[in-house]
């Protein structure tokens, strides 16, 4: 099976599953998740009534059935059909009513009249449905008996955590949404891609970073994980929201708040050096978590990688966002632009010139003119002249090849010749 194959699985996989911002669908995708971390994913479960920052965990909520039946018995909207028929943290209730007062719970999307929307009641003592235009509108006059078996108690918030531990407490951040039903690419593909991320990070090499995976609920998961470290914060270096990664748009990167960090200008470097059609947008205090990690009291080095902004195609919280409208080739070649940003990020280091007064010989030390045959023979000499020239202490290679208009791992390669050659040197913490 291709990458991308075994992405598509996942994704189909987590599809059927029920997912709030809390409750048993969470719980069920954080064991899946598991799996496909290599396990070691540690789950927190936060009480119910929390305090965190300004927010308070919610009653969890669960779902065992939801239904609206016809003046005739016959079940018009089930939650057994699809989970999206059911307004998400809809109260219980039981009751007959007449076509008139069903309207008021009802949500459709008139300009898309046989899709189903997305919505949700968070923090609000409200039920509801959701179905599309065309069957509300075919809807005859009567009572009509509505079942919503669901449960909104005391419980827990639920969010899991997956730490590749690499040879510094730096850590780079990966943090995607859990908290969403039958959603495919806002949602799904984020999980599935972080998770495959996760599983070949630790089956690698040890890497330099370490790298903490978060598979939380949007808004009140990322805020609940915040409060709970505020204290080690400052050990994230570098970090990235990722979401909506298997639609057939092209990248879109929101920077973040601080707007020119080493994760800006990563991705920035691999998505234009790759041809990917993508573009490069400011950081704005809406979206997905990226808001709490860049609100001003935290302004964490964090931007999102997404393809299609959200809300901007038609399929967003609709019924459409469905397995058709992600692609396996989609999802691998996000997590191929995800893997290159990390050896980057790996590779990222700033040397000092041993020999900075005129350049150095490099033919007696064989590193110039004896790369016959390589087709980049050429650039890769440039790679090291600049890095020679521009390693006075101060510039890191990444800044080097957006300097030099040359590929990052060419830059890269050059220097590490040039360390085992004598020529530069690691300076600290580089
Ligand atoms: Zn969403």
């Amino acid at each position: 099976m291709t990458a991308g194959e075994e992405l598509y699985k996942l994704v189909a996989e987590l599809y059927p599953i029920c997912r709030s911002i809390t409750g048993d669908g969470v719980r069920r995708t954080l064991e899946i998740v598991d799996r496909e971390v290599g396990g070691g994913l540690e789950v927190t479960e936060v009480p119910t009534g929390t305090e965190v920052l300004d927010w308070t965990v919610p009653r969890e909520w669960n779902v065992r059935d939801a239904w609206v039946a016809d003046p005739s018995g016959r079940k018009v909207i089930d939650f057994q059909a699809s989970n999206l028929h059911l307004v998400s943290c809809s109260v219980p209730v039981r009751a007959t009513v007449p076509l008139a007062e069903l309207r008021e719970h009802l949500f459709t999307l008139p300009d898309q009249p046989d899709r189903v929307p997305y919505r949700t009641a968070y923090y609000a003592e409200r039920w509801g449905f959701c179905a599309s235009q065309r069957v509300v509108d075919g809807l005859a006059e009567g009572d009509y008996e509505v079942c919503v078996d669901t449960t909104l108690a005391d419980g827990h918030l639920t969010y899991g955590e997956r730490l590749v531990e690499g040879q510094s407490t730096d850590e780079v951040l990966v943090s995607c949404h859990v908290c969403h039903p039958s959603l495919a690419n806002d949602n799904l593909s984020g999980i599935a891609v972080a998770s495959r991320l996760a599983r070949l990070l630790a089956k690698g090499p040890r890497p330099r970073y370490s790298y903490r995976f978060l598979f939380i609920p949007g808004t009140i998961g990322s805020i609940t994980w915040l409060a709970r470290n505020q204290d080690r914060l400052d050990r994230v270096r570098h970090g990235l929201v990722l979401s909506g990664l298997g639609d057939p748009g092209g990248f879109t990167w929101k920077r973040s708040r601080r707007g020119d960090t080493v994760i800006d200008r990563a991705m920035a470097h691999v998505l234009g050096r790759s041809g990917r059609p993508h573009q490069l947008v400011d950081f704005s205090p809406y979206g997905y978590d990226e808001r709490q990690y860049c609100s001003p009291g935290f302004n964490l080095p964090v931007g999102r990688l997404s393809r299609t902004p959200f809300a901007t195609y038609p399929e967003y919280h609709t019924s459409a966002d469905d397995l058709d409208f992600v692609g396996p080739g989609q999802l691998a070649d996000s997590l191929e632009v995800c893997q290159e940003v990390v050896e980057v990020l790996e590779g990222d280091r700033t040397y000092l010139n041993l020999s900075p007064k005129g350049e150095p010989q490099l033919g007696k030390r064989g590193l110039y003119g004896q790369i016959g045959g390589r087709s980049d023979a050429e650039e890769r000499q440039m790679a090291m002249l600049w890095v020679l020239n521009l390693s006075d202490g101060g510039m890191s290679l990444l800044e080097v090849a957006e300097r030099a208009g040359l590929p990052f791992a060419l830059v890269a390669e050059a220097a590490g010749a040039l360390e085992a050659a004598g020529l530069l040197s690691r300076t600290a913490g580089g």
